[in-house]
């Protein structure tokens, strides 16, 4: 402080050009900061003024004096009083340091911002006051700029709606507009980090994925952020909300900052929604009957359109079904439309509940309807001209029970049905229905009450059909059937049983193979039928074959299809079967497929479980051409494996079925299952699955299926003069 004292002189005494050049520094120090120097000594009364505090109060150095009154006069009128009463508080000692801002008016008009800074030293009697006069003009206009900025920016914000925020990510800090509580749905209790207790009320089923997809944005390169969420509201209010972002990232690319929006969208997301409920009923109601609420023919038309042009995969081509109720209009006019409605209305239930899973009903307009039944991709034509055949045989038969009109009239009515069948293509959904109509006026010109097909060879194809399933319920009554049994041995050439094969002889026909005729049974249903006698005749054979020494110890392996296995009764019709002819069961062998096994695996194994317990055996039919897999072998009670003649067949010229059947030796011997191998024709093949350690076959090597009587006497004389070795294979052997 001393110097402030001595100052007065020495300067213009002094004259080393070091010193001229630290005030040169000085004056330049004064002039870019805009900052002036003034003294006051007391009580001498000795004031002074750097040149840079003349100019900041807009006078001329030159032509002013360093006066209290020189100062005071250039302060804002409204601002002197404030300047002195600082002044006078300073002096007294109370406090030493003081900063004031205030305005000056410069002899121009211009008014002009200062902060006032003083300092106080005392010694003895003399006082020095001393500080610095700032001009802040520049920086209050900058600061009322960005004033008025943030108060458009929050008075824009609040007109918006959108409530505003702020996030500092490097400081952590974060600030939201006011208008946030109407979100919150209550006063934003954190003010100090909104940010934060903003994430704890987003809908807890989509906090993961906001924060997920906040962080991936955070990390990534874009500079824009774009997120829809629900948020619950304090009191339980669940709202949409629509939240937009910039992320402002430092040179690195590293996220800083990110300022955004919040709107509350809820309104527009429940319009949008309306919007599409009524979309969507507006097509329901373009796409269905009113009076049935069966799809109509806008609907078929669109289905048919997808099915001819879209290869959809599983989803090949289909049937069409056109029925047209027999004699509707007489139903009119006798009792009215009132009963007309009702009865359509009961048609359309009926065929509900009479057409498979997957099949569509529509009702193309007045009495007539349609069932679309799409077929799978694998299925040829003949199968497909089946199975629409087997559909609208049924259909006939639904509607041969009476239909209860006002509760307690039965009505009885018939359909006519055309069919016609349709692939993908060229063909359009206008023709397809032609031809379906077509065909239906077949039906009513060959007498109603009946199905036509529109192609005359699906005509015929269907004839066929009916015609062999005709002929096969008369086999069984005419005693057509008849079982052959194929000889099982064992490797060194012993008997040990027989596997039952079915035989058709027909008048007209001749001979027809199970091939042709079991998979029309199994869709028909008629297998049930034929499947009971061809168990009842193999038990009654055993039976038999009990009486006599050579053929005591043969077993029989029956053949049994998914349906019958499927069915609730098949246990106990076996059952019943072998009480009645009193064969023993544990001569008895069922071969199943595998996909009749894993069709329903817990009720096959119940069931197989249940006949297993009564000494039945098991075999797995076809083995290899299946799912072959071991995790349900493993649970399946089976007793025998059965390599596929397709692997027998090649085995010593192809690598790929020698593998094969090696495995499923291999797999039969470490489940502690028998195994044998079928379609044996040559001694080659017999000797390599001998060598490879297969137990048993059966094949036209050593015999044909034989009539029971033929199977019979070779039992009688057969001495086992094949396979005079066995061995077991490497690839086996414990
Ligand atoms: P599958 O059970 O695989 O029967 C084996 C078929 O191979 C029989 O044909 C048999 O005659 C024939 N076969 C026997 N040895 C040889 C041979 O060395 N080489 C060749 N290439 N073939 C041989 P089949 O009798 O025509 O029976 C065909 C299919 O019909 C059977 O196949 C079976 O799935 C079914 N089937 C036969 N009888 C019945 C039955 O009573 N009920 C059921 N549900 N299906 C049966
Ligand atoms: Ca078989
Ligand atoms: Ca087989």
């Amino acid at each position: 402080m001393a110097q402030h004292f001595a100052r007065q002189g020495q300067l213009s005494n002094e004259n080393s050009s070091e010193q001229a050049y630290i005030v040169q520094q000085l004056v330049t120090l004064q002039r870019l900061g805009r900052i002036g120097l003034w003294e006051v000594h007391l009580p001498e009364h000795i004031y002074f003024f750097s040149e840079e505090m003349y100019r900041i109060l807009g006078l001329d150095p030159h032509k002013s004096h360093a006066t209290p009154e020189t100062y005071l006069a250039a302060v804002h009128p409204d601002d002197r009083q404030k300047v002195k009463a600082n002044m006078t508080s300073v002096l007294q000692g109370h406090p030493l340091f003081v900063e004031l801002e205030h305005r000056i008016v410069w002899p121009n008009g211009e008014i002009r911002h200062a902060t006032v800074r003083t300092e106080v030293a005392r010694n003895g009697k003399e006082i020095l006051l001393y500080g610095t006069l700032q001009d802040v003009t520049e920086a209050k206009r900058a600061e009322a700029d960005l004033r008025k900025n943030e108060e458009r920016f929050k008075f824009a914000a609040q007109a918006l709606s959108d409530a505003i925020w702020d996030w500092n990510i490097r400081e952590k800090r974060s600030w939201c507009s006011d208008n946030i509580d109407i979100l919150f749905g209550s006063a934003c209790p954190f003010s100090d980090d909104p940010l934060a207790l903003w994430v704890e009320q987003v809908h807890p089923e989509d906090k993961e994925r906001v924060l997920h997809e906040t962080r991936a944005a955070l990390n990534g390169t874009a500079n824009d952020f774009c997120i829809e969420y629900r948020f619950l509201q304090q009191d339980g209010r669940c709202i949409d909300i629509l939240s937009r972002a910039v992320i402002i990232r430092d040179d690195t690319g590293e996220a800083v900052r990110m300022i955004g929006t919040l709107i509350d969208v809820t309104e527009r997301k429940q319009a949008e929604a309306t919007r599409k409920d009524n979309e969507q009923k507006i097509r329901h109601l373009a796409f269905h009957d009113s009076l049935t609420g069966l799809a109509n023919r806008a609907h078929l038309a669109e289905r048919l359109r997808h099915a001819l042009a879209v290869p959809e995969p599983g989803r090949h081509g289909g049937a069409i079904l056109l029925l047209d109720l027999d004699d509707f209009k007489a139903l009119n006019d006798t009792f009215g439309h009132a009963a007309g409605d009702q009865l359509l209305k009961l048609v359309a239930e009926r065929l509900i509940a009479f057409v498979e899973k997957g099949d569509t009903v529509i009702r193309l307009g007045g009495d007539e309807f349609v069932v679309l039944q799409e077929h799978p991709a694998e299925e040829d034509r003949i199968e497909a001209v089946n199975r629409a055949r087997i559909l609208g045989e049924k259909i006939l038969g639904a509607f041969r029970l009476p239909f209860i009109l006002d509760e307690h009239h039965n009505y009885f009515v018939t359909p006519s049905i055309g069919i016609t069948l349709f692939e993908q293509g060229p063909e359009t959904a206008e023709n397809i229905l032609k031809q379906a109509d077509l065909a239906m006026y077949q039906a009513k010109a060959a007498g109603r009450n009946t199905l036509r097909f529109f192609d005359p060879e699906m005509e015929a194809v269907a004839a066929a059909r009916v015609a062999l399933e005709r002929d096969m319920r008369e086999a069984l009554l005419e005693n057509q059937f008849e079982l052959y049994y194929q000889p099982q041995f064992t490797c060194e050439g012993r008997l040990i049983g027989a596997e039952a094969l079915l035989r058709w002889s027909h008048p007209t026909r001749g001979v027809v193979s199970p091939v042709k005729f079991i998979p029309l049974a199994e869709k028909t249903g008629l297998i049930m039928p034929i499947g009971l006698w061809v168990l009842t005749t193999a038990c009654s054979l055993l039976k038999r074959w009990s009486t006599i020494p050579e053929c005591a110890g043969l077993a029989i392996a029956v053949n049994v299809s998914a349906l019958q296995l499927r069915s609730a009764g098949f246990v106990e019709q076996v059952l019943t079967i072998m009480e009645q002819t009193g064969a023993d069961p544990r001569k008895l062998k069922i071969e199943l497929t595998e996909s009749v096994l894993v069709d329903n695996i817990e009720d096959s194994i119940a069931k197989m479980m249940v006949l297993k317990s009564r000494g039945v055996g098991f075999s797995l039919d076809d083995f290899g051409t299946g799912y072959s897999s071991l995790s349900y072998l493993k649970r399946l009670p089976l007793d025998q494996l059965k390599i596929d003649q397709s692997f027998v067949r090649d085995i010593e010229t192809d690598p790929n079925d020698a593998t094969i059947a090696r495995a499923i030796i291999a797999l039969g011997h470490n489940l502690g299952l028998a195994v044998i191998a079928e379609g044996v024709e040559n001694e080659g093949q017999r000797k390599f699955l001998d060598h490879h350690g297969c137990p048993a076959h059966q094949g036209y090597l050593l015999s044909p299926p034989l009539s029971a009587d033929r199977l019979e006497s070779f039992a009688k004389t057969w001495h086992g003069q094949a396979g005079a070795s066995c061995h077991t294979p490497d690839s086996v052997r414990d």
